[in-house]
């Protein structure tokens, strides 16, 4: 998408140069003293219609008049715009406003101030867009101002006016145009301005601002990234953040931050991770669980960089080898999110990793996680049962919060009288009609501080997420026998691992494997994207391996092969990842006769995974390839996930 510069972005320099100061302060007291001695811009030849009187229109042109100082023995007071007043009034005069030192033409006067002030603005953007693009501002300041100055006083010695206010014109604007026409040539095109696109987003955010709603630019994905506003967020205080900000801006590196942390953003990125050695910083990005390379930039740009949001953390920019760690805040698409950074020294230089908050996903039903119908129905009937044990497993970031929420949600909380248990530091989204019992874990505490008392409330269902200790589980054990149902979760990588950690915790294998009724285990897997993902026919072996009967499935899908005869621009969807979101495959366990006897005879892995396929269970890999054979993943997504 192309986004144009707002305003926003012209405030990165600050203000404070010496020129700025003296176009502020000093002219209008020229503008008043020259106003003053020579009272030049007169009524003579070239007086406007409207003020002369109609009365006397074979008044001579008197140009001689134009170059005489002005006869009266008291001039206007110099340096004060008040005493203007007195002469505009004396303007309005229909007669003999000529008189008594009103010498001014004050239409001339009003269009010539207001060149000046349309200067004094467009002269500081030039100052501060010259010092944010690195345009040698040096240079350009003198002219814009320099050329705009000389004019200026001349057209107060010129004595015909339709000669020296063009002049003016000129001198405002031939300088600027040569300045944005060279800094535009050199610039990224979402940097130029007054191109028709840049001057259709200006026009449409001030429009949407009033509220109108105008589209500000048209996408176009193969532009650079958009720019990202930057805040301080870790900061004992404000203006503690505030100083930060002023520091960060003031660094050069701060565009190169914006852009790199803008592409990160574009591409939905979790994360960002910056390693920099002698030859560069190479740069990934995590895109749905997944390191993905960009660009690597040079030490020259990348360091400033690091410079940059190394201030704006409030971390000390010199130290390359110590960890350091802090937070700063960003708004990309009008969101604002904040960032975990993280920089610490490596062998070969530094690496740096800035972690974006995540995005609240809404997920609201166990479909739009991806579960198909029939296992859904299978689940739903362990959820529903009036006693039993149901474990939610993942692997570590494997989606397991999200999951239990949502089968939280799925549940009947209103028949039923639902309790949770959590860990006061560490506690979970609110789901309605669950009410949380809290321990201090800091204090020592297990749930078992907590569980007689909680179970005396008589839950129906008791939600205890952290499977801590043997007690937990053990007591959690009993409570089934008194008919409740129990859910729980713990980090496995399937249903056979999940059940030999909930065992690990030393709890007796008897009472757990009677107690155990469902497990579910879950992988998030990307999703090929829809706009790009290319149809192949499988080799007929590969079919064999998979188990998929031959004529079952025509085709597979892949991410688009790289073509050396031909050269396609990336997918504007997916950024020619070729693939784009997530979703999950489970694997669920009800747990039978068969998986019961193994956890009390022989609680390993294999036999584990042997029995729950005894007792029904499809496994990762079979419900993996159910996806591939939908065209919703590709074989070789399927086998980096099931390695994990
Ligand atoms: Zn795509």
């Amino acid at each position: 998408m192309i986004a144009y510069p707002d305003s926003a972005r012209f405030s990165a320099v600050p203000k404070t140069n010496a020129l700025y100061a003296i176009r502020i302060a000093v002219l209008p007291l020229v503008f008043a003293v020259v106003i003053s001695l020579f009272g030049v811009m007169n009524a003579g030849a070239d007086d406007p219609p409207q003020l002369e009187d109609p009365a006397q229109p074979a008044a001579p042109p008197q140009p001689a008049e134009a170059a005489q100082p002005a006869e009266t023995p008291q001039p206007m007071a110099p340096a004060d715009p008040a005493a203007a007043a007195p002469a505009a009034a004396a303007a309005q005069l229909p007669k003999d406003f000529r008189g008594d030192g009103f010498y001014l033409s004050w239409i001339k006067v009003i269009a010539c101030w207001l060149v000046f002030l349309l200067w004094v603005k467009t002269t500081d953007w030039v100052s501060t867009d010259g010092q944010e693009f690195k345009q040698d501002f040096i240079r350009w300041n003198p002219i814009v101002f320099g050329t705009f100055f000389g004019a200026f006083l001349l057209t107060w010695i010129i004595p015909f006016f339709w000669l020296a206010f063009p002049l003016l014109l000129l001198a405002y604007a031939v300088p600027l145009t040569v300045y944005i026409v060279q800094r535009n040539a050199n610039l990224e095109h979402n940097q130029r301005v007054l191109t028709p696109e840049h001057l259709r987003f200006w026009a449409a955010t001030r429009l949407n601002k009033m509220g109108m709603k105008i589209q500000a630019e048209k996408a176009d994905p193969h532009e650079t990234g958009p720019p990202v506003k930057v805040f301080a967020h870790g900061g004992p205080d404000e203006a503690t953040n505030n100083a930060r900000l002023l520091m960060a801006r003031q660094s050069p590196g701060l565009r190169t931050a914006r852009e790199i942390l803008a592409d990160s953003l574009a591409s939905r990125a979790s994360a960002l991770m910056l390693d920099y050695t002698a030859q560069g910083a190479t740069i990934r990005t995590m895109i749905d669980g997944v390191w993905i390379p960009r660009e690597t930039r040079a030490r020259d740009v990348a360091d400033p960089a690091l410079e940059s949001l190394k201030l704006l953390c409030g971390l000390n920019p010199q130290d390359r080898q110590s960890r350091q760690e802090g937070a700063f805040a960003a708004e990309y698409e009008s969101a604002r999110l904040t960032a975990a950074f993280a920089s610490q020294g490596t062998q070969t230089g530094e690496r740096v990793l800035i972690q974006f908050e995540e995005k609240k996903i809404r997920i609201k039903s166990l479909d739009a996680l991806g579960m198909r119908s029939k296992l859904k129905e299978e689940l739903q009937q362990s959820l529903n049962a009036k006693q039993g044990f149901v474990l939610l497993s993942a692997p570590p970031g494997g989606g397991l919060r999200t999951t239990t929420d949502v089968v939280l949600q799925t549940c009947d909380r209103f028949t039923r009288e639902f309790a949770a248990v959590e860990e006061e530091s560490n506690r979970y989204e609110d789901v309605e009609n669950v009410p949380v019992t809290t321990y201090k874990a800091a204090d020592g505490q297990t749930p078992n501080n907590v569980l007689p008392k909680f179970f005396r409330t008589e839950p129906d269902v008791a939600v205890i997420r952290d499977l801590v200790n043997a007690e937990t589980v053990s007591l959690m054990c009993e409570e089934i026998e008194d008919g409740r149902l129990m859910i729980s979760t713990i980090r496995a990588k399937d249903c056979a691992e999940a059940l030999l950690r909930g065992l690990a915790l030393s709890v007796p294998p008897e009472g757990f494997a009677r107690s155990i009724t469902a497990v579910l285990s879950q992988r998030l897997i990307r999703k090929l994207c829809e706009d790009c993902k290319e149809p192949y026919a499988p080799a007929p072996q590969v079919l064999q391996q998979l188990g998929i009967p031959e004529g079952r499935v025509q085709a597979f899908y892949r991410p688009p092969q790289p073509n050396a005869d031909e050269h396609r621009e990336p997918c504007e969807k997916c950024g020619g990842i070729g693939y784009y979101e997530r979703t999950a495959i489970f694997e669920l366990l009800t747990v039978g006769d068969a998986v019961r006897r193994v956890l009390t005879e022989n609680p390993k892995l294999e036999p584990l995974r042997q029995a729950a396929r005894k007792d029904g269970m499809k496994s990762l890999q079979e419900e993996g390839i159910l996806l591939v054979a939908k065209g919703v993943t590709s074989l070789p997504e399927l086998m980096r996930v099931l390695k994990q």
